[in-house]
This record gives structure tokens, C-alpha cells and sequence, in this order.
């Protein structure tokens, strides 16, 4: 037992040490992607619970890398911010969905906000609001076309830099969605003191409906909090028709997830809404 015990130990580290080395080699190559232009960007359409009309678009950034293919933002997301690439790509990244977006109207598609993820060094950064102005100025997209998603553990903070950093983010006219809601851990009066004009349901609390009463709870409560307080609901990691039909019956507003669409590359998504008025 004592030999196996150590032979685990040694498989154990040498498990961290490759995995130190794949985060070092992503760090490194991270570095290129946005000049080198590896970084894509998918689009997953956010639709009326009810119609299933199109009523918004989440860009999901990826990572084409030579040698490894499509990476996850799950995998280079996290480095992206400890080592802050974020500001960098996140710049990129509203800039490519902006002018996507733009492209999209010229071309005759329907007209919908596109919401773009926030990390909270972007959050925290100084220019933060200058970078926003200088990208909805450069894309020519009126800011309310622009839904930024702030996780809780963002917004919660409940110090005077939030406020005011939230404040001008309205004053800019952008909107404001809490992305994974539920699950931080913090107070909701954040809510009170935050203009915010959406509440993103999280799929880990999505993935039980039907199945888990506790999740089922959370979700009824959740749209119930956001109904009283003015907010809009939108589900997220839908992937079923019974997770659909629950979160109908209850009241949620808006709908993502893969009972509609995966996130698809750019040239997919003209086709995709096609299909989409068939579910
Ligand atoms: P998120 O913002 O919570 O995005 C939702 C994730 O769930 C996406 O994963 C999406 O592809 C996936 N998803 C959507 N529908 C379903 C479904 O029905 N079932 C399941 N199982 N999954 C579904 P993805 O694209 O891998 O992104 C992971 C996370 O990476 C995002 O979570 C977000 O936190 C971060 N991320 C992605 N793009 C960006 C970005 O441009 N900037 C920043 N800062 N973070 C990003
Ligand atoms: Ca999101
Ligand atoms: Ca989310
Ligand atoms: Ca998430």
C-alpha cells in the first residue's frame, strides 16, 4: 500500500507538472493570438421564451491556435486575467462583435442587442469606459445595441467604485446583465443600488429542472425576485423541451442554449435563423 502510495504521489505530480507547462505554453502563445488574429469569435442566439424570436446574441470567444485547435475561453480565459491579456482581448473581442453585429443589420437580419462577456479586470480597469465609448464609436452601433454580462461576483462588490463605474456604464447607455446568477454569495442588495436590467439564470440551476425540486425552487424564486424588481429573465444552458416548457410556465422572459443553437461561427448564423422559427 505504502509503494502504491507513493507511485499515485508521483503520478500526481507529474500530472501538475505537465499541467503547469500547458498553462505556461498557453501564456506564452497567448501573448500572438489577438495580432496574429486567432482569436474567433461564435455567436449563440438568445430567443423569446414564447416566439422563439430572436432577441439577442452572445459572443463566446475561442481560440484557434496552430498546434492545438479550437481552444475553450474556459482554458485561456482564466490566464487571459492573471496575466492582463484580458484587456487586450476584451477590447478585441467588442470591437469584432460590434462590427459583426453592424454587418449583420446592413445585411437585412433582424435587429437585436449582442451581449459580450465582461471580466472583472475589464470591470476594474480605468479606461474601461473610454474603451467602450471609442468601440460602439468605431463600430457605429448605438450603445443600447451593446448588453455587457457581469458575473455576480463583479457586481456584488458593494463599494463606491462599483457604483460609480455601474452608473457610467449607464449613463453610456449600454445595458447590464448578471451573468450566472445565483451563483455568488453575496447580499441581493446590490440589485437595489445597481441599475441592472437582466438577470442570466445559471445553467447549473437549469440543468434540474424537472428533475431536482431544490433547482426548480431557485428558478421560480429567481424570476419571481427579477419580475417584482422590474428586471428581465433569460435562461441559460436550455437543452431540453421540458427545461423550455418549465421555464415558460414560470414566467422567464428569454431563452439560450442548445434546444436552439450551439454558439456557431459567424458564417453559420445567417442560416441558423432560418431554421430557428421551426422548433
Ligand atoms: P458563460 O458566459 O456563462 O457562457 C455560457 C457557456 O455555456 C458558453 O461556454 C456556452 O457555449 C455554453 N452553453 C450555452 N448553451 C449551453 C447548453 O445548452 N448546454 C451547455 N452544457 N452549455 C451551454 P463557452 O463558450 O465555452 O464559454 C465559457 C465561459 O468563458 C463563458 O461562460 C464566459 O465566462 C467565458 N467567456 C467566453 N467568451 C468570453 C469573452 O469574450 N470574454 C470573457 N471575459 N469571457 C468569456
Ligand atoms: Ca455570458
Ligand atoms: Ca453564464
Ligand atoms: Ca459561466
Amino acid at each position: 500500500a505504502k509503494r502504491e502510495g507513493r507511485n499515485t504521489m508521483r503520478l500526481f505530480s507529474l500530472r501538475m507538472q505537465q499541467q503547469v507547462q500547458e498553462t505556461l505554453a498557453i501564456a506564452r502563445d497567448l501573448r500572438w493570438a489577438v495580432e496574429r488574429r486567432q482569436l474567433v469569435l461564435h455567436y449563440q442566439p438568445q430567443v423569446d421564451a414564447l416566439t422563439h424570436r430572436l432577441v439577442g446574441v452572445e459572443a463566446l470567444v475561442r481560440w484557434q491556435h496552430p498546434q492545438w485547435g479550437l481552444v475553450s475561453p474556459a482554458r485561456f480565459i482564466p490566464i487571459a486575467e492573471d496575466t492582463g491579456l484580458i484587456q487586450e482581448i476584451g477590447t478585441w473581442v467588442l470591437h469584432e462583435a460590434l462590427r459583426q453585429n453592424g454587418a449583420w443589420q446592413a445585411a437585412g437580419l433582424p435587429i437585436v442587442p449582442m451581449a459580450v462577456n465582461l471580466s472583472v479586470a475589464q470591470f476594474r480597469h480605468p479606461l474601461l469606459h473610454g474603451t467602450l465609448a471609442e468601440a460602439l464609436r468605431h463600430s457605429g452601433q448605438p450603445a443600447h445595441m451593446l448588453e455587457l454580462e457581469l458575473t455576480e461576483s463583479v457586481a456584488m462588490e458593494d463599494s463606491d467604485f462599483t457604483v460609480t463605474t455601474i452608473a457610467g456604464l449607464k449613463q453610456l447607455g449600454v445595458s447590464l446583465s448578471i451573468d450566472d446568477f445565483g451563483t455568488g454569495y453575496s447580499s441581493l442588495s446590490y440589485l437595489k443600488r445597481f441599475k441592472v436590467d437582466k438577470l442570466k439564470i445559471d445553467q447549473s440551476f437549469v440543468r434540474g429542472l424537472n428533475r431536482d425540486p431544490q433547482d426548480e425552487a431557485i428558478v421560480d424564486t429567481v424570476i419571481s425576485l427579477a419580475r417584482s424588481l422590474g428586471l428581465r429573465t433569460i435562461a441559460e444552458g436550455v437543452e431540453t423541451s421540458d427545461q423550455l416548457q418549465f421555464l415558460q410556465q414560470h414566467g422567464c422572459d428569454e431563452i439560450q442554449g442548445y434546444l436552439f443553437s450551439r454558439p456557431v461561427p459567424a458564417d453559420a448564423f445567417p442560416e441558423l435563423l432560418r431554421s430557428l422559427s421551426g422548433i
